[in-house]
């Protein structure tokens, strides 16, 4: 019998910086559908992440071998050029993460503060009892019955825990990344440091740098469109670095980086979408779980620790006999949707040269509505 104070379904970065923050209270156990983080997109992360790192204990983390300093953004947007640099923010650069490496590092914090991880484990029942929650959880092919006090939902998208206790996780589009890898000559002062957005007739595109896994320059190429509008061509490498090659700014940065793709193309679900609830007695969701994010906005990593952050206040105060912070919780959520509804509205309402196409017709009259 696995007996714990918390449960956290979900080991990406809200997992497992909410169990890192809990562990230093109360016992917890993550266990998440994966056996270990794998490389993926979702790769810079905004200074003001840093202050929030330094909170939950996990500054540390970053270092600089592993991780790219992000300096800015550039932008091809709405027919014209702009470029945003965080020279002077206060909180310094942001990162260009090896998201494989930040994943890893965060979950050995939280083992080392004392979670139990279970990986590949999934959550089979879950059902309220006297003392919170009864579930069982099947890890390498046995299944273990489990109780907790509390159980947080880290899953992503998937909203798991949420959706199963009645919640529904809304979404507002139907937004996908294609997306690659390859490998660059090597970055130079004009390209180092610096996430490019270009938008298109059929929807955006971006690129960034990142570091491979030997440390050496690599990027990321990525195309949004929604799910109904991306035909099986673009499962072909050769069709997206063709379209790519297309456009003004990023096929020129991919020619003067000497960009060679290494892989397949990779699919993402990219949708905004939020849980209704998001928060009720005894549970909690987090992350992409309670509130997913288009990647226009770069957000996803900061919220995913921020509502880490908030959360474990809640969790820690309702098992404390306090439930307040619960609604405290749903509040915050619900602010952080409204800021986050009137950022995309002014990104996608920037870009009006193709009205007629489903893409940004869709956009403008979400906006307009
Ligand atoms: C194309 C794209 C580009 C992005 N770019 C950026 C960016 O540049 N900057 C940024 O800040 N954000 C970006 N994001 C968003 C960012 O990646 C997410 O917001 C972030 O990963 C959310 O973290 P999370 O821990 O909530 O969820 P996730 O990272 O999705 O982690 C969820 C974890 O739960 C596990 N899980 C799922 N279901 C179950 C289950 N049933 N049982 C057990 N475990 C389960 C998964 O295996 C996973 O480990 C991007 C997203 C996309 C799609």
């Amino acid at each position: 019998m696995l007996k714990a104070d918390i449960m956290v379904v979900g080991a990406g970065p809200a997992g497992a910086a909410i169990s890192s923050v809990l562990a230093k209270s109360w016992s917890v156990v993550v266990v998440d559908r994966i056996e270990q983080a794998q490389w993926r997109i979702g790769e810079s992360l905004i200074p003001a992440a840093r202050p929030l790192l330094r909170e939950l204990g996990l500054i540390e983390l970053l270092d600089e071998v592993s991780h790219g300093c992000y300096l800015g953004n550039r932008a091809v947007w709405g027919g014209t050029a702009s470029e945003m640099d965080y020279l002077r923010d206060p909180n310094g650069p942001g990162w260009h993460l090896d998201r494989q490496v930040f994943e890893r590092d965060l979950l050995a914090q939280a083992k080392r503060n004392g979670v139990q991880c279970f990986t590949p484990a999934r959550l089979r029942l879950l059902e309220r009892c006297d003392q919170g929650w009864s579930a069982s959880v099947s890890h390498r092919g046995e299944v273990m019955n489990a109780s907790c006090r509390f159980i947080i939902d880290a899953s992503g998208r998937n909203a798991t825990v949420a959706r199963r206790l009645g919640a529904s996780h809304i979404k507002a589009d139907q937004l996908i990344s294609v997306w690659l890898r390859g490998s660059v000559n090597g970055e130079d002062s004009a390209t180092a440091g610096f996430s490019l957005v270009e938008s298109a007739a059929q929807g955006w595109w971006y690129t960034a740098p990142v570091k491979a896994h030997d440390a050496s320059d690599s990027r990321v190429l990525a195309f949004h469109t929604d799910a109904d509008l991306a035909d099986q061509s673009l499962s072909d490498p050769a069709k997206i670095m063709h379209d790519a090659h297309q456009l003004p700014e990023i096929g020129a940065l991919l020619r003067r980086v000497e960009f060679h793709v290494r892989g397949a193309v990779a699919r993402s679900p990219a949708h905004s979408a939020h849980a209704q609830p998001c928060a009720g007695p005894g549970w909690l969701a987090i992350g992409d779980a309670a509130i997913s994010c288009d990647p226009i906005v770069s957000r996803g990593l900061f919220n995913a620790l921020y509502t880490a952050q908030i959360g474990a206040a809640a969790c820690d105060a309702f098992l404390r006999g306090n439930t307040t912070p619960l609604s405290d919780y749903t509040q915050g959520i619900r602010s952080i949707q409204n800021s986050y509804r009137e950022h995309l509205a002014d990104c996608y309402n920037a870009e009006t040269r193709w009205p007629q196409h489903p893409f940004w017709h869709r956009r403008l009259s979400s906006v307009a509505a």
